[in-house]
């Protein structure tokens, strides 16, 4: 799901389309395009990057007071410029034009139907179904907005939705459902205002903070007389406008080469933000989690945790703290799943939603399920304060992770570990399983826990030098026991995801019962090795592997690799990492195991 922005003003908003645009590139695209309105209705799109884009309206001197512009990551039809959005649809004096984001997934029995109609599809997207639609709601005489309710009323999937129509040269309306969609509230004078549309309030920063959010099934038509939102129901509805926090900085790169390196090194600060009421205090209180949760921390007998890629890994890790250290049976699902099968309620759950962004439609849809089958204890862990899973849920922990602009997850990751590490020690001391001295102690270490993170990040040289070892290689294997056992998998989603690197992780002990066959000399196996109570069995799992002549890359305390260096496997390279329950002693150092030729600090 990419972006969206649309702008109606009384000036030319082309360069605003664009640089909003610009600031979604963020989200990875393959193509982008403007529709202007300007008397007749005009169309750039771009397979390439927006600045492309950008020349392409300068050549074509593009000046418009309306308009709508998308960045695209096709799901449906390949990268071409006539896949790309906006989307036409033209037909007897009557032109609209369409951008979206997110999937139809009832396209192909609309598409019957428009063919039959009279239609004519010239791309391969299930987009141009909703061109073709809003188009023959507004030739049956519906006024642009009112035909965009009547068009979503049919459609079936995700989306966010803008539209522009020439018959109306000074509306912009949208649309959104389980895909973000919000209004910009720009400037005003005597000769009327200016608004927006986005899918993303950092689109909008150049022009206005005043933003409100849309949520699913709202319908809105922005115009320079004002704007106007009903919900799923048609009926007028009043979404408040908020006064955006998010700082202009905070998204530029700086001194970085990329965002996710710029997200992994903001981690120390992510982490001490998200802990600021925690680490000031003494002990730590349910009231972290919003007034109720004493309450519903009293009467929970089990945990659900519910969520998506990293979200869930952090769920998984979430479930070793809860069930060791606060003494609750804990379930981690994965909501897509979750949402669509039957399951067993059982009472007295608390029902965790973990989620960056707080929109992920899955997480949402699964939390909604939750709720039906009569599970109405909520918690959402999420870095968003508006969106959809905060309000939906009676209980909140904002991570303060800041933007996350970097198409995996990092800071968004290590501060859910945090909350749900708070989470753990709050229930167990309210189960009075945790004593006041245990309690300080590992309130001291969390407290720690940024520094720590800051000497582990002093092995990126160490880590650049592996990673140009990793990046001829087809597979890699990652293997952590135990706690470890989620971080391995969360570290195979992040090769796989950004390197395109085919990767596996597996709890240490599986590797006899069938992966070890894998392993060779073109095998490179990633270990996460902590110094905890798992380690000696682990170390067999790394003779297992080096047996095999499989090349080790192994995280580790420094001070295990110092005392076991005749243990370090001959080929593996250690990298110490630091332990935050150790101290700043365990921090990162070079490790000089056998074999071992390079490491860190
Ligand atoms: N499904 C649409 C397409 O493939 C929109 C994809 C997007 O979210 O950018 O064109």
């Amino acid at each position: 799901m990419c972006g969206i922005v649309g702008a109606v003003a009384q000036r030319n908003v082309v360069p605003i389309l664009i640089e909003g645009l610009r600031r979604l590139e963020y989200r990875g695209y393959d193509s982008a395009g403007i529709a202007i309105l300007n008397g007749a209705m005009e169309r750039v799109r771009s397979v390439g990057r927006v600045s492309d884009l950008e020349a392409r309206a300068r050549e074509m001197r593009a000046i418009a007071p309306t308009g709508i512009a998308h960045t695209r990551w096709a799901t449906h039809g390949g990268v071409s410029e006539k896949n790309a959005h906006p989307h036409f649809s033209s037909r007897d004096g009557v032109e609209v034009s369409v951008v979206h984001n997110g999937i139809i997934e009832n396209h192909e029995a609309l598409r019957a139907r428009l063919l039959e109609a009279g239609y004519q599809f010239v791309s391969d997207t299930d987009t141009e179904v909703i061109a073709h639609l809003l188009h023959s709601h507004v030739a049956s005489g519906l006024k642009l907005f009112e035909a965009m309710q009547q068009t979503v009323r049919e459609l079936a999937g995700a989306y966010a939705i803008a539209a522009i129509h020439v018959g109306e040269p000074h509306t912009v309306v949208g649309s959104r459902r389980g895909s973000p969609l919000l209004l910009g509230v720009g400037q005003s004078n005597a000769e009327g205002s200016e608004n927006f549309l986005a899918s993303d309030t950092s689109a909008l920063l150049q022009v206005t903070r005043r933003v409100a959010y849309l949520e699913d099934g709202d319908v809105v038509r922005i115009g320079t007389d004002g704007y106007a939102i009903v919900d799923r129901d048609g009926r007028p509805a009043h979404r408040p406008i908020v006064e955006s926090q998010l700082s202009a900085d905070s998204i530029e790169l700086g001194q970085y080469q990329h965002y996710m390196q710029k997200e992994i090194f903001e981690q120390p600060g992510a982490i001490a933000n998200t802990l600021e009421m925690v680490t000031n205090a003494s002990s730590v209180s349910a009231g972290l989690f919003g007034a109720e949760a004493e309450e519903v921390f009293a009467r929970t007998k089990h945990i659900l945790i519910l969520a998506c890629g990293t979200s869930w890994h952090a769920g998984l890790v979430a479930k070793y703290w809860l069930e060791a250290i606060a003494g609750i049976p804990v379930s981690v699902e994965i909501a897509s799943e979750y949402r669509y099968r039957d399951s067993v309620a059982l009472p007295k759950t608390l029902v965790i939603t973990v989620s960056q962004s707080g929109e992920t439609a899955d997480t949402l849809a699964a939390l909604q399920h939750a709720t039906t089958i009569g599970l109405r204890d909520s918690l959402s862990i999420c870095n968003v304060p508006e969106s959809a899973l905060v309000r939906q849920s009676r209980l909140r922990f904002l991570t303060r992770a800041g933007p996350e602009i970097g198409v995996a997850s990092t800071k968004a990751f290590t501060t859910q570990l945090t909350v749900l590490f708070v989470l753990t020690l709050v229930l167990a001391r309210q189960r009075r399983r945790l004593s006041a001295a245990r309690e300080k102690e590992l309130l001291a270490q969390l407290r720690h826990l940024p520094a720590a993170m800051n000497h582990v990040l002093e092995c990126e040289g160490a880590v650049r030098h592996w990673a140009n070892r990793f990046a001829p290689k087809q597979h890699a294997l990652f293997l952590g026991r135990g706690v470890h056992y989620p971080i391995a998998q969360e570290g195979a989603l992040k090769l796989k995801e950004i390197t395109y690197i085919h990767a596996e992780a597996y709890a240490a002990g599986e590797l006899k019962h069938g992966p070890l066959a894998l392993v060779d000399r073109d095998m490179p196996v990633v270990v996460v090795a902590p110094n905890d109570s798992l380690i000696e069995k682990l170390k067999s799992n790394l003779q297992e592997v080096r047996a095999r002549g499989g090349e080790l890359f192994v995280f580790a305390d420094r001070d295990t690799l110092i005392e076991d260096q005749h243990h370090q496997p001959r080929g593996s390279r250690g990298v110490a990492v630091a332990d935050p329950a150790r101290g700043a002693a365990a921090a990162a150092g070079v490790s000089r195991g056998a074999g071992a030729r390079d490491g860190c600090g």
